[in-house]
């Protein structure tokens, strides 16, 4: 039965470490890389339904990065430069304690201030945990993983592979936040 997907999903590699004035160099290096390994093209991806596609087409060797590849939805990769919250969008998550492992309902704190203020200014600002009384940053509470970063490699109806985000980590010499998101 032929399926048309009505949902997004986004998969996004979120540099944890880099700084706005090395970004766009990291940037480089991973698109020269994805685009000499035809993971990546240099051109921008087209579609009949789409008018603003993805910066970078999905390459013929897509498939070593992906396990699987949505070609009935337009596809690609964008970057995001600078200061920016990944989500997951409309999945579910939960906030756990870093410390104890206390599980808070995602509405049962404010979350969002955090959020919001590192969003702002940068500020990493510490989560109070009512069960052991510890004080953790807040970006460590989010489960499945949010990716609070300066650069990102978004990745729209790619399902990656372990091992490409281990390699992207490699390329940027710096942990990653893989995370997940639906639209
Ligand atoms: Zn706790």
């Amino acid at each position: 039965m032929f399926h048309v997907a009505i949902t997004t999903c986004i998969e996004s590699i979120v540099d944890a470490h880099a700084t706005l004035d090395e970004a766009d160099a990291l940037a480089q290096r991973v698109i020269e890389n994805l685009c000499s390994r035809g993971i990546i093209l240099p051109t921008q991806q087209t579609h009949d339904y789409l008018e603003n596609g993805p910066r970078y087409a999905t390459g013929p060797n897509a498939h070593l990065a992906a396990d699987n590849i949505n070609d009935v939805f337009p596809c690609g990769m964008d970057i995001s430069i600078g200061r920016n919250v990944f989500d997951t969008g409309e999945l579910a998550f939960n906030l756990f304690c870093p410390n104890c492992k206390h599980q808070f309902a995602a509405d049962a704190m404010n979350g969002e201030e955090p959020v919001g203020r590192w969003y702002e200014s940068g500020d990493v600002n510490r989560l109070g945990c009512s069960e052991c009384s510890s004080s953790t940053s807040f970006m460590d509470w989010f489960h499945p993983p949010f990716g609070f970063g300066i650069l990102a490699f978004c990745f729209s109806e790619w399902f990656l592979k372990q091992e490409f985000v281990d390699h992207i980590s490699e390329l940027l010499e710096h942990p990653v936040i893989w995370v997940k998101a639906q639209y």
